[in-house]
């Protein structure tokens, strides 16, 4: 399985010598599920990819389409690889169906530790002995994850960045158990993806989370005080502290759901109440308001 240059039939070539393999699939085609998927069909992997809501797949094959009808506008691909790129992708319902043929399964599913787990387990039983199983999560436990398995060497945090097409940083994270086999692995695959891996421990929230999240969560203290608007609020952070964009407006653009279910696990995982989701976040989640995927959040979408 090494060593080789390999072409998929109308496929672009994977040129990475360390690399072998062809086939990923993807658990979850929410927001970064369909971000993944488009990553690795555009550099010539053949890719599965599952949700348990057909309505998920259809709108997941929707937006992959128009990012890459976007990459076409900006010259950065062709038409021709924009339609191999889709031909390379195939919908699953049924994760045992789906991971048949897998080297690399990344799991972006719900941020909920019970389903990732149950997910796992059937990963575990289903998928080839020697494919690696990497999960997206934001702040879940590798190890917790890889504790259900029962190859908790071959498990892995591969935290990509939204929106997946575009952003550089992909966060590894080594769960106790995971060998430098498998880091050397993701580590490379990354490369090859063009994005930058960043090696780290396993801990609640890892690096990315455990810093964006408490400067999201004092923002929304801010406006919940009626200390400014949402548009100041950001507007300071863009300009004062150079950020690309506003604390809020990246929490409607993660998914407020998502902010506070991470808020959750680090306020568990550390037991520190400093993490603990503003009450004016947990009620924008109960009813609803989730951001730019519900059309509202701290702005209109
Ligand atoms: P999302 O809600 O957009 O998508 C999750 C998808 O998982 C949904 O389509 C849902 O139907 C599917 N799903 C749930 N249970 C399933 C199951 N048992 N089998 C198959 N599919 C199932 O969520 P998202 O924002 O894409 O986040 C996915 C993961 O990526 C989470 O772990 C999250 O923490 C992480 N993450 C999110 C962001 C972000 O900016 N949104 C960034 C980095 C990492």
């Amino acid at each position: 399985m090494h060593g080789k240059v390999l072409l998929i039939p109308g496929s672009a070539e994977i040129t990475n010598q360390k690399i072998s393999m062809k086939n990923i699939t993807v658990v979850g085609a929410g927001t970064m599920g369909n971000g993944i998927a488009h990553v690795f069909a555009l550099k010539g992997f053949r890719v599965h990819l599952i949700d348990a809501s057909e309505a998920a797949l259809e709108k997941a094959m929707q937006t992959i389409e128009k990012n890459l009808q976007r990459q076409v506008s900006k010259g950065i691909i062709n038409e021709v690889e924009k339609q191999e790129t889709l031909q390379r992708i195939f919908t699953f319902f049924n994760i045992a169906e789906g991971v048949q043929q897998a080297d690399l399964v990344i799991e972006a599913a719900t941020e909920n530790s019970e389903i990732k787990k149950s997910i796992f387990k059937q990963l575990d039983e289903n998928a080839h002995p020697d494919c690696i199983l990497a999960t997206n999560t934001s702040s879940i436990s590798i190890t917790q994850l890889a504790n259900v398995t029962n190859r908790p060497n071959k498990v892995i945090g591969m935290h990509f960045m939204n929106p997946v097409p575009v952003m550089k940083l992909v966060e590894v994270i080594n769960g106790k158990e995971t060998s430098e086999a498998t880091t050397n692995t993701i580590v490379e695959l990354t490369k090859l993806l063009d994005k930058i891996p960043c090696v780290v421990k396993d801990a609640p929230g890892f690096i990315a989370n455990r810093i964006l999240m408490p400067m999201i969560n004092e923002a929304i203290h801010a406006f919940a005080e009626g200390i400014s608007d949402a548009a100041t609020i950001d507007q300071i952070m863009k300009l004062g502290m150079a950020h690309p964009m506003g604390p809020l407006q990246l929490a409607d653009y993660i998914g407020l759901d998502v902010c506070k279910n991470i808020l959750d696990i680090m306020n568990t995982g550390f037991n520190n109440e400093k993490y603990a989701p503003c009450p004016l976040l947990v009620n924008m989640v109960a009813q609803g308001k989730l951001g730019v995927k519900t059309g509202e959040g701290f702005y209109k979408y």
